[in-house]
């Protein structure tokens, strides 16, 4: 077995640790593996075998970099001051281990201080994955949450015009049907494709090897209706929607201070907070649906429509247009039976989109 040269640097106490080593410290010893693959030569690691009994205290876990992992890369394993101080032990699941009584670091195997204390190690293990959690809480919330006040004030912005496409979608949904004798919504609502009706006459042969003309009734494609989604009927407001989650995020408001507000949380605090954030739907997804039942007065969508009713074998006729200056929709059989609906003039504001704040990532830094 090959035998690893350890430096005097290395096994000489470093007792320079008497208060815990902070998050530098350990992104400092994360940064010396990632670059060299041996743990053992961080000038800070002390490589003698801890005291029985000793108090541990887990800052941090490695692996070696690919240069130095897996079976074939065995002679570049690390060695550990627990156990095989002198021959190749390790490569993943590595432990930056803070030695509070000797005031020392050590880095090593991820399970070798269990065979000198398993009550510490396992208690040194559980506190580590708490730090763990609290830390990839307390990032994920300072990451999401300066994002809470633009998010808000997005929601405001948008709820007026909000507001005027749920009220015009109450009104075509609950009025379509009665207008035109037809349940428009029955027929788009599977896919939302416009239809006609058509006979021909085609060819059969019966068994006994006759020939009859019969006469079939299909269904042709007219053509898309897009933004068909604005008669559904019974739909729950989508501002009502919208506005669960602005309840949601005003918990989550904390303004400019978001990071002393996180600062400020305790553990179980955070923990809420995280889920609560991480749970959020996302609320341009409500923005979408708005902008998609809107389109329903676009004119690509009333040509469709009013196209589509005048073609022999519709079901319906209807008359669907907006006024030049489009603050009044007409819904009628015909043009000249057709009521006017009033289109606020907020209606088709261009609506702001807003981060979507539960889908940060969750990735620790
Ligand atoms: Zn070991």
């Amino acid at each position: 077995m090959l035998v690893i040269d350890i430096p005097e640097s290395a096994l000489t106490v470093k007792a320079d640790y008497a208060e815990r080593p902070d998050l530098a410290v350990v992104a400092e010893i994360k940064a010396h593996i990632k670059e060299t693959g041996a743990p053992h030569l961080w000038p800070g690691h002390t490589h003698t075998k801890p005291p029985r009994g000793a108090v541990v205290r887990y800052l941090g876990e490695f692996d070696l970099p690919s240069s130095h992992a897996g079976q074939r890369n065995r002679e570049r394993w690390a060695p550990c001051p627990c156990c095989k101080p002198n021959t190749p032990w390790y490569y993943k699941d590595g432990r930056i281990a803070w030695f509070p009584e000797e005031r020392v670091i050590r880095n090593m195997g991820g399970d070798c201080f269990k065979s000198i204390n398993a009550t510490g190690h396992a208690e040194a293990e559980r506190l580590f994955r708490e730090e763990e959690a609290q830390r990839r809480n307390e990032a994920y919330l300072l990451r999401c949450l300066p994002q809470v006040p633009e998010a808000l004030a997005a929601i405001d912005q948008n709820a007026p015009t909000i507001a005027d496409i749920d009220r015009v979608r109450f009104i075509l949904s609950d009025r379509m049907t009665r207008t035109i004798g037809f349940d428009l919504w029955e027929h788009l609502r599977s896919d939302g494709v416009l239809r006609y009706e058509v006979t021909r006459n085609e060819r059969r042969v019966d068994r006994s090897g006759n020939e009859n003309m019969v006469t079939v009734h299909d269904f042709e494609r007219y053509g898309p209706l897009v933004g068909y989604e604005m008669l559904k009927p019974n739909v729950t407001p989508i501002a009502e929607r919208i506005e669960r989650l602005a309840s949601r995020l005003r918990a989550l408001n904390f303004g400019e201070n978001s990071s002393d507000a996180v600062t400020r949380m305790d553990g179980l605090e955070r923990t809420r907070a995280a889920k609560n954030v991480g749970t959020m739907p996302d609320i341009n997804e409500l923005i979408s649906e708005a902008e998609g039942v809107r389109q329903m007065l676009s004119p690509l969508s009333l040509g469709s429509l009013n196209g589509w009713s005048r073609t022999p074998g519709a079901r319906a006729e209807i008359h669907l247009s907006l006024s030049d200056d489009r603050t009044q929709l007409f819904l009628g059989n015909t043009k000249e039976n057709a009521r006017s609906v009033k289109i606020g003039t907020v209606f088709f504001n261009s609506l702001r989109r807003m981060p979507a704040i539960g889908k940060l990532s969750r990735q620790a830094e």
